[in-house]
């Protein structure tokens, strides 16, 4: 996929949704991103999903002092196996 595309697909979104949710992308993605949730209404549900999971998991990890970012890693390594 052309990376000078401004406007990306579903599938790309998905790809960048837990760094998006996470805040882990370049502020030229999280801006590509933003766009698509803004026309996307399947997209925009699954973030909204995803922001509440995440925010659900790091009230848990604050009391725990692990790094959200870690869990993350933690679940795309779960989920790719
Ligand atoms: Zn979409």
């Amino acid at each position: 996929m052309n990376q000078q595309e401004r406007i990306i697909t579903c599938e790309e979104t998905f790809r960048r949704l837990e760094d998006y949710v996470d805040r882990e992308l370049s502020a030229e993605e999280m801006e590509r991103v933003s766009q698509h949730l803004a026309v996307c209404e399947g997209c925009a549900h699954e973030f909204h999903f995803q922001e509440r999971t995440l925010q659900a998991l790091r009230n848990r990890l604050q009391r725990i002092a692990m790094p959200a970012t870690l869990l993350s890693r933690i679940s795309q390594a779960l989920a790719q196996e």
